[in-house]
């Protein structure tokens, strides 16, 4: 017997429906409803794992009718079809008649036994059964209708919109229309491909099945026509109360000509092409294999390590209440549970004889397919999340890490995430900007991003991930704005603005040579961050007065196994010889957290940034640290050079590394090298047991360099790479000045040099609160300097003083930001 599915915006008119055909029938029909969405708050809507379920619960072979009521019942009952596996597909028909009619001559007509076909003409005809019996009425209005609809739109005001909503004027944005209409002093019509409709019936406006990307135009005549086209306007700005699209339990985010964004990670705009930092889903050649078995056991495996990735992101994502973004993991968990992808893999590695790989490859670029042929662009968005799935899956089945990135021609990069190593190597000519899914202002691919001067925003993943390779983007790293497929009117004035910056840094660049003396004669000491040799060179041509801060872990990156002692020394000699006489500040190697180093790393750690990491690591591998640590001593003996080093939480640590310092320098004793006896040697403090503790530590150190990206996730225990947390690790929070304070009064009162090299330093519009906290030493990317320093040539460390007062009385970082704006 053919089974009936009920699809309603409202559960209770799924259910009415049902009630009333079932009084109809005379024998046991399977109805099924498909009615409401299953939130309390806002229970009018349609899902389409309900219409799939329903389906599913009368089909006993024979087929299924499904009717609808509008609207997106429509979008859902033919998302529920695409998740069902093909051969139960086959079996429905989805009806166009009206629910209430048709479901009362379909339930009718199924209990008699009668094939599907049958079942649904009659469902089809039962409207017209309704007009023919009102064709006579005196009361009826069908004729009314068609006249109003012809009458003529001389002298209305019209405007034309394209709609930009996901799911189009579909039932609520239509309520909405019909409101304003009602309500208008006029008469208003909504057109569409020649089709024009009364906009204050809920019928005809939701007739024109306007869609996501259809040209509407809005006509309205009389007195209150202007109103009415703004109202209509201000409706389709806020896209009709719908910019969240619910479609197969995952919501699609629009942005089009919107800018939308993350965090402001890298100063600077770009305009370019989209690419998107992957390995290409390129399909494996052919290779027969012997057992179609193993790689069915290989598939297995990376789709539980896939659904392991997923599930973690998905409760990362609902732990920060990113219902939105938590959904969308679920859903691409789903892609990996179709029974219908893992058949057609399954079947592919059988009669092909062919490895899992390709398998797959050809399984997941057919299924998504299916999905871009649908006109649809929520159904093509499907697509990319197929194919998302797809890569991942392909990655774990591969093995693949690190891919290289070297365009031909400029673009905007857009990655999930980068390694710091991955940002380091990038063609800073081809990069003309980065976007990434995830990731925080100071994570270490944001500050090599800075450091490459290359406009970023991070954490930007709403933003981005409707992007396809080749879409033109634009992205402001001051603000964190990003724009898909802006107007040329956008472009232009992106334009305009990035030069005025553009200009702005040509002035700085002219003075920053000069010293950073400020308004009231305090000379401040303005240093470089730098990760490789090279940077020093750009770090004197800012005008850097050396440099506070060398990252010597991405020397140890990209390599199967530690530099030599020769090689480092040759490094640290390029770097303080570029450095024509200033001091170089040498941190000791850093790798943990976010930034790995599989050589000296063999272990599984739950929580890297609170496990061995920096000087802890180091510690643990003493031969690698006394390598370095004598590189570094001999080249003391002809350059100015510091030791720093990372993490240090209490003076028992002091007390290990001095005594490898010690044996460094008794090695090089015996080996008759040349150093200097007395280098500098300092600690970052980042940690806030160093803070604590700053006191006692400053009797036993030559400086303090203050490490606030560190200090300001363990302080507000925020992880610095989580953009969820993004407003806590902020080193603007109070109690990380806090303890900034608290470091300076400890060094001035030791009497050693207290500076900062986190990103706090080259903040801008910090620099009152740093000034005011008596800092007099800054280190930063090179490219900030010369803005840094124009900004201290106009700023009193008096008026600082109360400024950083008022700061650190402030409720939070985003207080302490609008207050130094
Ligand atoms: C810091 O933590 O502020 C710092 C400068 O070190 P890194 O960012 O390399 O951890
Ligand atoms: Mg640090």
């Amino acid at each position: 017997m053919v089974g009936i599915v009920l699809v309603s915006h409202s559960a209770a008119i799924a259910e009415g429906a049902k009630e009333l055909s079932l009084q109809m029938a005379q024998g046991d029909v399977r109805v099924a409803t498909a009615g409401g969405i299953d939130d309390p708050d806002n229970p009018i809507g349609t899902d389409p794992t309900k219409v799939m379920a329903a389906i599913k619960a009368v089909d006993q072979g024979d087929g299924v009718l499904v009717l609808m009521d509008l609207g997106s019942a429509l979008l859902s009952a033919e998302v529920a079809l695409d998740m069902l596996p093909e051969e139960e597909t086959a079996r429905v028909r989805l009806c166009s008649a009206p629910i209430i009619e048709g479901a009362v001559a379909a339930v009718l007509q199924a209990s008699l036994g009668v094939s599907l076909e049958v079942v649904a003409a009659e469902a089809l005809t039962a409207f017209e059964t309704k007009k023919f019996q009102l064709a006579d009425s005196p009361f009826s209005i069908g004729e009314q209708v068609q006249e109003q609809i012809s009458e003529p739109i001389d002298e209305a005001l019209s405007k034309e919109f394209v709609l930009q909503n996901p799911l189009g004027i579909h039932a609520r944005p239509a309520a909405k229309i019909v409101q304003l209409a009602a309500s208008a002093d006029a008469d208003v019509w909504l057109e569409k491909e020649g089709q024009r409709v009364r906009a204050d019936s809920i019928n005809q406006v939701a007739m024109l099945s306007a869609r996501y990307g259809d040209t509407v135009t809005l006509h309205a005549k009389g007195s209150g026509a202007a109103l009415a086209l703004k109202e209509f306007q201000a409706l389709y700005d806020d896209n009709f109360g719908d910019s969240l699209a619910e479609v197969n339990g995952e919501k699609l985010q629009e942005i089009t000509s919107n800018s939308e964004g993350g965090i402001a990670a890298s100063h600077g705009m770009a305009v370019a092409p989209a690419l998107w930092f992957e390995s290409a889903f390129t399909e494996p050649v052919h290779q027969p294999i012997d057992d179609p078995h193993v790689e069915l056991a290989r598939l297995k495996d990376a789709l539980n390590t896939s659904k392991d990735e997923l599930n973690t992101l998905q409760k990362e994502a609902s732990k920060a209440l990113s219902a939105e973004q938590a959904d969308i993991f679920t859903a691409h968990s789903l892609i990996l549970e179709d029974p219908e992808l893992l058949d057609q893999v399954e079947a592919h590695i059988r009669s092909d004889n062919t490895y899992a790989e390709r398998a797959w490859y050809k399984a997941v670029t057919g299924f998504a397919e299916r999905y871009r042929q649908l006109d649809d662009p929520y159904m093509q968005a499907r697509a990319n999340d197929v194919v998302d799935v797809g890569k991942r899956v392909m990655r774990v089945l591969t093995g693949e890490e690190v891919v290289s990135f070297n365009p031909p021609d400029p673009v905007i990069l857009l990655a999930n995430d980068l390694l710091p190593s991955q940002t380091a190597s990038l063609p800073k000519d081809k990069v003309l900007g980065i976007i990434t899914e995830q990731g925080g202002a100071t994570s270490h691919a944001a500050i090599i991003a800075r450091s490459l001067g290359i406009p970023a925003v991070v954490g930007a993943q709403s933003a981005v991930r409707h992007i396809e390779n080749g879409d033109l983007v634009a992205l402001d790293g001051a603000s964190g704005r990003v724009w898909h497929n802006p107007s040329d009117e956008e472009v232009s004035k992106l334009k305009e603005l990035s030069l005025k910056e553009e200009q702005k840094k040509i002035e700085a660049i002219q003075s920053a040579q000069a010293p950073a003396v400020t308004a009231d004669g305090i000379t401040l000491s303005i240093k470089a961050n730098i990760a490789s040799p090279a940077d020093a060179h750009q770090a004197l041509e800012n005008g850097a007065d050396g440099v506070g801060l060398f990252r010597t872990e991405f020397l140890f990156f990209d390599r199967e196994e530690a530099p030599t002692e020769e090689e480092q020394v040759t490094l640290y000699t390029d770097a303080a010889k570029a450095l024509k006489g200033s001091v170089l500040t040498v941190r000791t190697l850093d790798v943990g957290g976010d930034k790995p180093l599989p050589y000296l790393q063999a272990m599984e750690e739950d929580n890297p940034f609170l496990g061995v990491r920096g000087v802890r690591l180091s510690l643990m591998h003493a031969d690698v640290f006394r390598v370095q640590i004598k590189a570094l001593l001999r080249v003391s003996d002809e350059y100015p050079i510091a030791i720093m080093f990372p993490m240090v939480s209490h003076t028992g640590q002091l007390d290990e590394i001095y005594a490898v310092v010690e044996e460094a320098k008794q090695e090089l004793r015996d080996e008759g090298k040349a150093f200097d006896e007395h280098p500098k040697l300092g600690i970052m403090v980042e940690v806030p047991a160093a803070v604590a503790l700053a006191d006692s530590l400053a009797q036993r150190v030559q400086f303090f360099s203050l490490g606030t990206n560190d200090l300001a996730q363990y302080v507000m225990a925020a992880d610095r790479g989580n953009r969820y947390v993004s407003d806590l690790s902020d080193a603007l929070q109070p109690a990380v000045l806090k303890m900034i304070k608290d470091t300076v009064t400890a060094g001035n009162a030791a009497g050693i040099p207290v500076s900062i090299c986190g990103e706090l330093g080259g903040n801008v519009n910090a620099l009152p609160v740093l000034l005011g906290l008596g800092l007099t030493e800054l280190s930063m990317s090179a490219p900030l300097i010369p803005i840094v320093k124009k900004r201290i040539r106009e700023l009193r460390v008096d008026e600082c003083r109360r400024i950083a007062e008022e700061a650190l009385g402030l409720a939070d970082a985003k207080r302490v930001a609008a207050f130094l704006e």
